[in-house]
């Protein structure tokens, strides 16, 4: 089963409208022969608007880091998957480990989210991901698996179809200090064996992207790994050169 490799970037709260513009249009020239490879890129909501004109008329995708459960309403500084959609948005990141921690999103919020998404026509990327003493106890498995069911449980298993996971061990985010290729191979493997045990062969198609202090001169050898399907790259997304030094690292 071979899976078209996913390169996103987290811009997270960086990169104004000027800004944005000005690295989504170096990056649309930087990876105009990126091969067979999906690239996204999530601006600031506030930069979204910018970075699709920007982008116009090429391959790159954008999404939005963050939406709520519901179309509008009284949610004073949310974002609407629907809105995003209607602003020519394709994705949107759930359960990022920030948002986890600074904001108290929780697996049930992550879980309306995801289905959320889904039914606004926004294609989801649930992130998961162990804490540092989580690993050191021995709970990678249960945390990243147990994370994984609860945002699912909602969906019927054609729509788990159209999820993309990224495997976020929280200790490597923004830390300089990736996992191992062994390491986030061992945890995607245990992902995707879980996927394969709920959902049978629909598991051979989810991409899941590591993500956690990517950089061009470790994207080689992460991506060479038998279920590493991509990267969700904050810090060295922030740069067209560095990005799209990455994107070419996943050219198979
Ligand atoms: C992220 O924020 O999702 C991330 C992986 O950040 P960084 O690449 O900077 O570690």
């Amino acid at each position: 089963m071979s899976r078209r490799p996913f390169i996103a970037g987290n811009w997270k709260l960086n990169l104004g409208p000027e800004e944005a513009a000005a690295v989504a249009r170096a990056l649309v020239s930087a990876i105009a022969d990126r091969g067979d490879v999906t690239v996204a890129v999530f601006p600031t909501a506030l930069s979204v608007s910018a970075v699709l004109d920007a982008a116009a008329g090429s391959d790159i995708g954008i999404g939005v880091q963050e939406i709520e459960a519901v179309p509008k309403g009284a949610y004073t500084g949310g974002n609407s998957a629907e809105m995003a959609r209607a602003m020519g948005c394709t994705y949107a990141l759930v359960g990022h480990s920030e948002r986890r921690q600074l904001w108290g999103e929780t697996d049930e919020r992550c879980a309306a989210k995801v289905a959320h998404a889904l039914e606004a026509g926004l294609l989801p990327i649930l992130c998961v991901g162990e804490t540092l003493d989580q690993r050191k106890a021995g709970q990678v498995e249960a945390v990243v698996t147990g994370q994984l069911e609860a945002g699912l449980a909602t969906l019927s298993p054609d729509q788990v179809g159209s999820v993309t996971l990224a495997y976020e061990p929280v200790w490597a985010i923004g830390t300089g200090e990736a996992a191992t290729p062994a390491q986030a191979q061992e945890v995607h493997a245990t992902l995707r064996g879980w996927l394969r045990a709920r959902y049978g062969a629909i598991a051979d198609d989810i991409r899941i992207q590591y993500g956690g202090s990517v950089k061009p001169g470790n994207a080689a050898e992460l991506l060479a790994c038998p279920d590493i399907d991509g990267a969700l790259v904050g810090g060295a997304s922030l740069k067209a050169e560095s990005f799209a030094a990455i994107v070419a690292a996943a050219n198979p």
